[in-house]
């Protein structure tokens, strides 16, 4: 049995049973059968269902945002622009469907050659509660439009949403099957991995289960999309916009209460002006309206689950012991729910967990660097390599340091954020392979050269 719990009020949204042995032959089969008529269609046909899952997707707006609070807790007004973010994707794909599924000629000695993109059949998705619908969306748009099916195994705390998920595609008019959705306890994830009917595995969610996820499928020889945690760092240097970059600090960290892979977790402040820095950030700190994630005024809702807020505060005690100062912060919130105060750590060293590790909650760690130079070899001793954020008003400079910066993405004078339009994925211990973009469609493709004499 799965229990849905809302993490503000601890009360039960519901139980529901896990899938049985006939529940997940019976998704399987409609994948495959439902996959094996899509893939005949058209760029035309495909981009009509994307754009029908827009529009159930904004029709239903209202209700499944508030299923998106209800079962992970990030503040109501959050959960509507995941909604709408979510439609706005499915329209981007279905825009470019012809663009992206075209063939591209290319120039050789043959008569024609070119590459075509072939769907690789059932994706096995296996997805994160911190955005329920986006992360899902992001997986499924542009796996759909290569004519894949899905099978879709959500985090259990999120089940609510998975059903809804199904439902929108329902509503959209999507042939049945094409989007199949299993109730699994994680043992038993791996027998999904193995079956025939899985070509390819795409999951998002911590780098300890992409080793796992990511051994099993590359044992079957199974092509893998890793989205996988991030320590992101957030450079300020000496020349920057210093009270900008305080204000898209805090947006960028606080939101969905710091449970955000690519939201910033180690701000990398050039000394001379790092007192500013602090003091703006705290400031917008103050200005968090911690509460219940219903209300339109409150900007800080709970964590997700009680282990999550466990684990977070274990590391912020951690990092104090070992000689961070605490700014503001460093404790659970005395309130029923999975609360966390916003907390800022200063003087946040290398050796110290919150900078090595990842911190999945409202924590922001300041840490000093020497000069630009020492800012980025701090950004770049981190396991992880997601997203970066550098701040300055010279951007020749910029230019040379994004090359030097070791992540999947560097945003210069702005806040890291996904976007259907450019591809999204890190390196290092934050996973491999890109969604989003073009690359998001290649990736659940079978690139296929043909060569005609
Ligand atoms: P998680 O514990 O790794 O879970 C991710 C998914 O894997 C869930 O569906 C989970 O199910 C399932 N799972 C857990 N153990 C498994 C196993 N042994 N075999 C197969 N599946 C298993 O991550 P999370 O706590 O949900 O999400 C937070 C993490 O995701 C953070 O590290 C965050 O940085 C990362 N993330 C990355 C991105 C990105 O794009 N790079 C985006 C969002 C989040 P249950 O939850 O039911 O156990």
């Amino acid at each position: 049995m799965i229990v849905s719990t809302n993490p503000a009020t601890l009360q039960e949204n519901g139980r529901f049973p896990l899938s049985d042995a006939a529940a997940v032959e019976h998704v399987l089969d409609g994948a495959v059968r439902a996959q094996r008529s899509w893939r005949e269609t058209s760029p035309d046909e495909r981009a009509q269902l994307l754009r029908n899952i827009a529009i159930a997707l904004r029709e239903d707006s209202g209700n499944l945002s508030r299923l998106i609070t209800e079962e992970m807790g990030k503040p109501i007004a959050e959960a509507e622009g995941e909604i709408a973010k979510c439609a706005m994707t499915c329209d981007f794909y279905a825009d470019n469907a012809v663009r992206f599924l075209s063939p591209e000629y290319v120039q050789t000695s043959a008569a024609e050659s070119m590459i075509v993109g072939d769907p690789l059949g059932v994706v096995l998705a296996i997805m994160p509660w911190n955005y329920p619908f986006w992360q899902t969306i992001r997986c499924l748009a542009p796996a759909l439009l290569g004519g894949n099916a899905l099978v879709l195994k959500h985090a259990n705390n999120v089940v609510q949403c998975a059903m809804w998920t199904a439902s929108v595609l329902e509503r959209a008019g999507a042939p049945s099957g094409l989007l199949g959705v299993l109730y699994l306890g994680n043992e038993e994830v791996e027998r999904v991995i193995r079956d025939r009917r899985i070509a390819a595995v795409s999951l998002t969610g911590s780098t300890r289960v992409g080793s796992i996820v990511g051994a099993q499928a590359a044992s079957e020889l199974k092509p893998q999309v890793l989205e996988l945690g991030g320590s992101d760092p957030y450079i300020v240097l000496a020349d920057a916009d210093v009270d900008l970059a305080a204000e898209v600090a805090a947006k960028a960290r606080f939101s969905n209460a710091g449970q955000s892979c690519l939201s910033p977790k180690r701000f990398i402040v050039v000394r001379e002006i790092a007192d500013r820095f602090v003091e703006r950030l705290l400031g917008h700190v103050a200005a968090l309206r911690l509460g219940d994630p219903m209300e339109r005024d409150t900007t800080l809702g709970p964590l997700a689950r009680a282990d999550l807020r466990d684990e977070l505060d274990h590391q912020v005690k951690a990092t104090i012991a070992a000689g961070a100062t605490l700014l503001t912060g460093g404790g659970p919130a005395d309130r029923t729910g999975h609360f966390y105060h916003p907390t800022v750590l200063d003087h946040v060293t290398e050796d110290m967990v919150a900078f090595r590790e990842e911190t999945f909650g409202p924590v922001g760690s300041v840490v000093r660097a020497r000069d630009a130079d020492d800012a980025i070899r701090l950004a770049n001793r981190s396991d992880f390599g997601l997203g970066a954020s550098i701040w300055t008003r010279d951007l020749d400079a910029a230019r040379h340091h994004v090359r030097r910066i070791e992540a999947g993405a560097v945003f210069v004078n702005a806040m890291v954020a996904s976007d259907p339009r450019v591809p999204f994925g890190g390196i290092k211990r934050s996973g491999y392979g890109r969604e989003l973009g073009l690359l998001g469609v290649r990736s659940f493709m079978n690139v296929k050269t043909v060569w005609i004499a």
